[in-house]
């Protein structure tokens, strides 16, 4: 059951509501509703004589089982990282090299990144690899540079974590936690980040379905970290023309379900670095919040993903083009004089004519 209560609500209304859901052990978790008033999700119903006390706005029985991720009785949220506002409406990039493999790269390519319009620098230190015996990333040496990169250049940064136990290292360094695709579903890792109140960033797994997703999300926010960004990232399909497939129709679809920000990364998603540009920008256009990319100057070199990564000048290009793109998405468009829905066929091929 899903109780919102008024922006005046006293608050004496969501402790009687809290209370007797405790009584009865129903678990419940509040959370603002974005409009000033408040969220009261429980697991199960209270009875009808309870649900009356001033302030109460809306009792809602049939719901999303992903209660607190929903878009049902709440606003869209913005994640701000710095002075960096993911959701905001202007399109927010994530980009840098897929593993830190120094620190003159990393310093090199942040700068390069931060001049062709990256607003957040990512770059992995601990690397989920599919080889035990490939390169697996510098760890906190990797996460010094890091945070070297943000002191020069005053971006945030983003780095990927893959165990709980890691948890406290990577957030002392890191802006952004980043779940990766093979770990969406490593619960103890998302019930651990739903612990902290930072920022993470939770990519879909690559077999996962929109509502494990959204599911996935819900373990953070029910942990009482609200700030969530969704990432598309491709999923497995048939097809080996490409490393994975990116589902962007996942994008307006996931965004119709919750107010979480979503984001695309068109590297992973393609893995081919001459796809990166068009499917950054179809990200953009099908409504994305944001772009994560694997960018570098010398992408060629790049020890892991060098096939899927771009220079800086596709980088800036494609700043470039997702703000026009974003801007052409609320332009107002011009108004028929009447509505088309009824007007006469003969009328309108007589227009045509
Ligand atoms: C990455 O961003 O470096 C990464 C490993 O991504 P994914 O988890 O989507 O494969
Ligand atoms: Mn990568």
């Amino acid at each position: 059951m899903i109780i919102t209560l008024e922006p005046n609500a006293p608050i004496s209304t969501s402790v009687a509501l809290l209370e007797a859901a405790g009584a009865l052990r129903k678990p419940a978790r509040t959370m603002p509703d974005g409009y000033g008033g408040l969220l009261i999700a429980i697991d199960g119903s209270l009875p009808d004589d309870l649900l009356h006390g001033p302030g109460v706005a809306g009792v809602h029985r049939q719901h999303q089982p992903y209660v607190l991720a929903s878009l049902e009785h709440r606003a869209r949220s913005t994640v701000t990282v710095g002075d960096v506002e993911i959701g905001g409406g202007r399109p927010v990039v994530m980009a840098g090299p897929c593993s830190i493999e120094g620190r003159e790269s990393l310093l090199r390519a942040a700068h390069a990144v931060r001049a062709a319009g990256a607003d957040i620098l990512r770059g992995g230190a601990f690397k989920p690899r599919t080889s035990p015996y490939s390169f697996q990333g510098l760890g906190e040496e990797g996460l010094r540079y890091l945070a070297e990169a943000r002191e020069q250049t005053g971006m945030p940064v983003i780095t990927e974590v893959m165990e709980p136990e890691q948890v406290d290292l990577v957030a002392e360094y890191a802006d952004i936690i980043q779940i990766g695709t093979r770990n969406m579903s490593n619960f103890p890792l998302l019930r651990r980040v739903g612990q902290l109140r930072k920022p993470v960033l939770l990519k879909r797994g690559m077999s996962a379905r929109i509502d494990e997703w959204l599911m996935s999300a819900e373990y953070i926010l029910s942990g009482g970290n609200l700030q969530v960004i969704l990432c598309e990232r491709g999923i497995r399909s048939f097809d080996p023309a490409t490393r994975f497939t990116l589902d962007l129709t996942a994008v307006p679809l996931v965004r119709s379900l919750t107010h979480l920000p979503v984001i695309v990364d068109p590297s992973h998603g393609t893995g081919v670095r001459s796809l990166v540009g068009s499917m950054a920008v179809a990200g953009i256009a099908a409504g994305a919040d944001g772009l994560f990319i694997e960018a570098e100057p010398d992408p060629e070199r790049a020890t892991s993903d060098a096939a899927q990564t771009i220079d800086p000048d596709e980088l800036f290009e494609i700043v470039q083009r997702s703000r026009l793109v974003a801007e052409a998405l609320r332009a107002p468009l011009p108004q028929p004089v009447r509505s088309l829905v009824d007007t006469d066929v003969r009328e309108l091929a007589s227009v045509a004519d």
